[in-house]
C-alpha cells in the first residue's frame, strides 16, 4: 500500500476519554466491528483527557497492538470540548466522527452517519430521540437548555443533538481555524453552514461508571454556549433598565396624585428601601453578566494554547501545521 493511502483513512473516529477504563475495551471492540464491517479504512483517535484510572495505559496498549489507534494524551484534564478539538486537529480522514467513549453513542449509528455523508451531506448530526439511563434532572435540564439555546441564538442549533456527529474534511478544516477558547462545538458546527442533516438514534445508558459532567460542569458548559452564541444576556440589562425607568416615570404622577388627595400611602422607609434593593440587585446582576463576557475576552486575549499534549500521535506528514497555529505540544519544548 502506498504511504499516502496509509495515512489518509476514509474515516477518523474521535473519542474523548476521561476515566473510562471499564468501557474502553468494549468501545474499541464495537468501533472496530462496525468499521471493519463497512469495509472502510479508518483510524481511531483516543484523546485521553487527564485520566487517572489507567485509561491512559490502556490507550497506549491499544495503540501498540493496532496502528489504526492513535493516542493523544493530555497533560491534564482540559474538558470534553477541548478533547474533541484536539481530535479534530489531528485527524486525517476524509470525514471525522465524534462520539463518546462511554458507549452512550452507539458505534453502530456510525453506519447511518456515513450513509448520509455518502449522499453528499457535509455535517450529519445524531439526534437523541430517546435517552436511557439518565436522571429526570439531567433530562429536564438538557431539554430546557437546548430549547433556550435554540431561542436565543441566531445560529439554529438542532434540538437534542450532542457532539455525536460526522463532519466532512472540509468542515473539519474550517473548525480548525476557529480557535475560540470557550467552546460549544455543536454550535460551531452548525454555524459553519454546508449541507447538514440529522439521523435519529436511541441514546444508550452508560456502559460503566458515572457521568463526568456534574452540575458544576453543566453550568459552565451552558454559560459557554450562551456567551459564545448570544448577546441576549448583555441586552437584558438594557431591557431591564428601560422597564425600571418606564415604571418609575409612571409612578411619579401616581404618587403625586395620591399624596395630593391626602392618602397616607408611601410614607416610611420600607418602600424606598425595597426600590433601592431591587435596583441594586438588578445592577449587580447586570455587572455579573458583563463580567462573564469580560472574563472570556480576557481568556482570549491571553492567547494560551487550548490544550497541552503530553504525547502526540506519530507525525507522518499528513498533519497540516499551518492549520494548527494554536496547538501546543510539550514535546516541542525539549
Ligand atoms: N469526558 C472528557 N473530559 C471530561 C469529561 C468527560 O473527555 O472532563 C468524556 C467522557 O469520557 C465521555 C464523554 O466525554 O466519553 C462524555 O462525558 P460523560 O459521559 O461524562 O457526559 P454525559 O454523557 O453524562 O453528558
Ligand atoms: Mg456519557
Amino acid at each position: 500500500m502506498d504511504r499516502r493511502a496509509e495515512t489518509t483513512p476514509e474515516i477518523s473516529v474521535i473519542a474523548p476519554v476521561y476515566n473510562e477504563v471499564q468501557s474502553l475495551p468494549e468501545f474499541y471492540r464495537r468501533v472496530r466491528q462496525v468499521l471493519d464491517g463497512l469495509g472502510l479504512s479508518w483510524e481511531l483517535l483516543l484523546v485521553d483527557d487527564g485520566s487517572t484510572d489507567g485509561s491512559t495505559e490502556l490507550i497506549r496498549h491499544f495503540a501498540k497492538e493496532d496502528r489504526r489507534v492513535r493516542p493523544l494524551i493530555f497533560a491534564r484534564n482540559f474538558g470534553h470540548q477541548l478533547a474533541v478539538t484536539a481530535g479534530l486537529d489531528y485527524c486525517r480522514g476524509r470525514a471525522a466522527i465524534v462520539l463518546d467513549s462511554d458507549l452512550q453513542d452507539p458505534p453502530e449509528v456510525m453506519a447511518e452517519l456515513i450513509a448520509k455523508w455518502r449522499e453528499g451531506y457535509e455535517v450529519v448530526y445524531a439526534i437523541r430521540s430517546e435517552r436511557e439511563g439518565e436522571s429526570w434532572f439531567k433530562l429536564l435540564t438538557a431539554s430546557l437548555f437546548y430549547r433556550l439555546i435554540y431561542r436565543i441564538t441566531d445560529v439554529k442549533i438542532p434540538l437534542d443533538t450532542g457532539d455525536f456527529r460526522l463532519l466532512d474534511r472540509q468542515v473539519v478544516k474550517v473548525l480548525r481555524r476557529m480557535r475560540e477558547r470557550h467552546r460549544f462545538l455543536r454550535g460551531m458546527s452548525a454555524w459553519v453552514g454546508f449541507r447538514q442533516t440529522g439521523v435519529h438514534y436511541r441514546r444508550a445508558a452508560r456502559f460503566a461508571g458515572q457521568t463526568k459532567y456534574p452540575l458544576r460542569k453543566m453550568i459552565k458548559f451552558a454559560s459557554d454556549a450562551i456567551t459564545s452564541f448570544s448577546y441576549l444576556p448583555l441586552q437584558l440589562a438594557t431591557y431591564l433598565g428601560f422597564a425600571a425607568a418606564g415604571l418609575s416615570i409612571l409612578a411619579i404622577p401616581i404618587v403625586v396624585i395620591l399624596r395630593q388627595s391626602g392618602m397616607q400611602a408611601f410614607l416610611g422607609q420600607a418602600t424606598t428601601l425595597i426600590a433601592v434593593l431591587f435596583l441594586g440587585g438588578v445592577q449587580l446582576i447586570s455587572l455579573g453578566i458583563l463580567g462573564e463576557y469580560i472574563g472570556r475576552l480576557y481568556d482570549e486575549a491571553k492567547g494560551r494554547p487550548l490544550y497541552i499534549l503530553r504525547e502526540a500521535p506519530e507525525q507522518d506528514g499528513a498533519k497540516e501545521p499551518e492549520e494548527l497555529e494554536n496547538e501546543f505540544s510539550a514535546t516541542e519544548l525539549s
